[in-house]
Formats: C-alpha cells, sequence, structure tokens
C-alpha cells in the first residue's frame, strides 16, 4: 500500500491563541514494500508527519493518500478505522502500552478489539511471538514480569498480530544498549523482506537510516528537503549540515570504502563492532 502525503500543512490548537503551524507544505511518497527512512533534527516535523500516516491526525491543508484512501482537510472519510487496521505503529518505548495479565491477552487484545474471534486472535498471538524472538511459553507470563527487552519484544508482537501492510517505527531502539539497538533493527530488516512489508523508519539515527532504507526523505523546519537514496544523500555533506545533520564517521567510512571496494565487499570488512 503506497502513502503519499501531498502538499500537507498542520497547525496544532488551529484557530486559537496557542495555533502552532509544524508542517508547510510537506511532499513525502512511501512505495509500497520499501523501506523509507524520515529523518531530521528534533522539532523538524517528524512526529507531527508520523501521526499523519495513519490519520491520527489530519492536515489542515493538503492530501494525504493511504492505499486507495484520501484524507483532505475539512472532509470526513468513514474509513477511517479500516485504514488504520493496515497501518501499524511501534510508538517510542512501546512497552509503556502493555497493560493486560498476561502477555497472550495483550497481543490478542488489538485484533479482538477489530472483531477478529478470540480463537483466531489467540492463534495469531502463538505466531507472532515466535517472529519476534520468543517462546511460547512466554505467553501465559505477566507483560510485566519480563525483562525490557522481552517487554519491548511483545510490544511489537502486539503490533504484528494486527496484519500490517505497513509498520511504522518511531525511534524503536531508544533506550536499548548498542547490542539490543542491533537485535531490533535486525528484526524489523528480516520482518520487512519476509513479509514484503512497508516499513517507516521515523529516526534521528543517521547510522540507521544508512545501514537499513531503501529511500530517505529529510526534514527541516516543517518541511520535506531532500528525498532520495541514502548514498546518494548522505554524499552531499554540506547540505546535510545546513538541515542540522552530521553524517556519522562510520557511514562516511563506509561510503568512502564502498567507491573503493564495491558494496559487497565493503560490507565484508564492516562489522558490528565498527
Ligand atoms: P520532531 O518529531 O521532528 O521532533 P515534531 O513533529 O514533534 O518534531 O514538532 C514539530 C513542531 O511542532 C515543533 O515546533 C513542535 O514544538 C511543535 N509541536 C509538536 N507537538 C505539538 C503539540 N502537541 N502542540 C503544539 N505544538 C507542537
Amino acid at each position: 500500500m503506497d502513502i503519499e502525503l501531498q502538499k500537507v500543512s498542520y497547525s496544532y490548537a488551529k484557530g486559537t491563541p496557542f495555533e502552532k503551524a509544524a508542517l508547510f507544505g510537506v511532499d513525502l511518497m512511501i512505495e509500497s514494500g520499501k523501506y523509507h527512512a524520515i529523518i531530521g533534527h528534533t522539532g523538524s516535523g517528524k512526529s507531527t508527519v508520523l501521526q499523519h500516516l495513519n490519520a491520527l491526525l489530519k492536515p489542515s491543508e493538503g492530501i494525504v493518500k493511504i492505499g486507495d484512501e484520501m484524507i483532505e482537510a475539512g472532509k470526513k472519510n468513514k474509513k477511517l478505522r479500516q485504514v488504520r487496521q493496515h497501518i501499524g505503529i511501534v510508538f517510542q518505548f512501546p512497552e509503556h502500552q502493555l497493560f493486560e495479565e498476561t502477555v497472550l491477552k495483550d497481543i490478542a487484545f488489538g485484533p479482538m478489539n477489530f472483531g477478529v474471534s478470540e480463537e483466531e486472535a489467540y492463534a495469531r498471538a502463538h505466531e507472532v511471538i515466535k517472529t519476534v524472538g520468543l517462546d511460547d511459553s512466554i505467553l501465559q507470563k505477566s507483560p510485566f514480569d519480563l525483562s525490557g527487552g522481552q517487554m519491548r519484544r511483545v510490544a511489537i508482537a502486539g503490533v504484528l498480530a494486527m496484519k500490517p501492510d505497513v509498520i511504522v517505527l518511531d525511534e524503536p531502539t531508544a533506550g536499548l544498549d548498542p547490542r539490543g539497538r542491533h537485535n531490533i533493527m535486525e528484526l524489523f530488516s528480516k520482518l520487512q523482506k519476509d513479509h514484503n512489508l512497508t516499513m517507516i523508519l521515523v529516526t534521528h539515527s543517521m547510522e540507521d537510516a544508512a545501514r537499513y532504507a531503501d529511500d530517505l526523505t529529510i526534514m527541516h523546519d516543517g518541511k520535506s528537503v531532500l528525498r532520495g537514496m541514502p548514498r546518494e544523500i548522505f554524499k552531499d555533506v554540506d547540505k546535510l549540515a545546513q538541515y542540522r545533520l552530521k553524517v556519522p564517521h562510520v557511514v562516511a567510512f563506509q561510503m568512502r570504502l564502498e567507491q573503493r571496494l564495491g558494496s559487497k565487499l565493503a560490507k565484508l570488512c564492516l562489522t558490528e563492532e565498527d
């Protein structure tokens, strides 16, 4: 399912003395089955864009297209609930949203809320718990007896149980150590490839964007200012500096290595610890 923003502007608290313009004519094209990263400094508008991707926010001006559905300023769309089913959002610290007595009930909650039978929802829980690399014996435990890493995986399983076509990741590695961060990012990468999902990573990590994304959109001061493949975008160090983004040493090093050796050999030379 393609997602497109066409000249989207958005103001918080519109029409009140607290009105705050956050997006100015943003264009964004996310192609089905691709891994797309949206990067930008703090306050550049990433979270506001994210909330348009499943119509949590509606544009003040412009159009959001989610598959065949159009979401436009001032117009009602009766199919929003259906549309949202197809788009799973893994919010920052998703484990904070766990609340049920058991992991099983927690994972089944989303699908059942959308009319899936208990039997089917529980069957999905058994399936997705393995997808996120956990043993299904964990399903009978309380989510609050798990480690932080396990809780995050359970929360991700809850999103997968909805069988989304699109997954939006909001800084999914916040608060994790380097090993945990690597494991979670690899999990999403595998999921995207195995299920041909559309993955949208919202992040300020240039490393993650460089390593995983097929396409990048750079946000700056509420505008989408650059779009392209990571290796093309990261070449223009001066332009990125204007947007308060700095290409990390490891990425610059990898790009130089790739230029000399070609991408396959360069990958072999670089390990995670680099
Ligand atoms: P990012 O996710 O890149 O840090 P945001 O989308 O959160 O950026 O913020 C974009 C702009 O919108 C900022 O100027 C921010 O202060 C403002 N903003 C964000 N959320 C709200 C809100 N709930 N009310 C008013 N202004 C907001």
